[in-house]
């Protein structure tokens, strides 16, 4: 593997080291708070080249992409719409039903995301 840019390797340390699920102006502001400045269009494209790497996964949302650590397990995503909130889940039987919907059309899977957008428990009882 080549190795990675200073840059690069600042943006994917802020990513490893937590459970978040960050956006390029989240990571940009943590550079900046780490005393690392670097330009958005450079984080964008530093995030986009990790995630084509494997180093990191990339979730598309309808507005953004965020990214996460690599190194979880599989998981899926629910997306609250209202505060942004994400919470992450793994049912065995989802997975083993796309499974099967995959198989049945002769499909060889390499991989999936499912995202279920809503609203969160504490947005939901703020509903009046
Ligand atoms: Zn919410
Ligand atoms: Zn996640």
């Amino acid at each position: 593997m080549q190795k990675l840019t200073a840059q690069r390797q600042a943006i994917l340390d802020i990513i490893n080291r937590s459970d978040k699920h960050w956006d390029a102006d989240e990571v940009a502001f943590k550079l900046k708070e780490k005393g690392i400045s670097i330009g958005i269009a450079t984080v964008y494209r530093g995030l986009a080249a990790l995630a084509e790497q494997g180093l990191i996964e990339s979730i598309q949302l309808a507005d953004k992409k965020r990214y996460e650590r690599a190194d979880k397990s599989h998981h899926d995503h629910l997306i609250c719409t209202e505060c942004g909130a994400i919470e992450e889940f793994c049912k065995p039987e989802i997975e083993t039903l796309q499974d099967k919907v995959a198989a049945e059309r002769g499909f060889k899977i390499q991989g999936h995301q499912l995202l279920l957008f809503g609203l969160c428990i504490g947005c939901k009882a703020g509903e009046s």
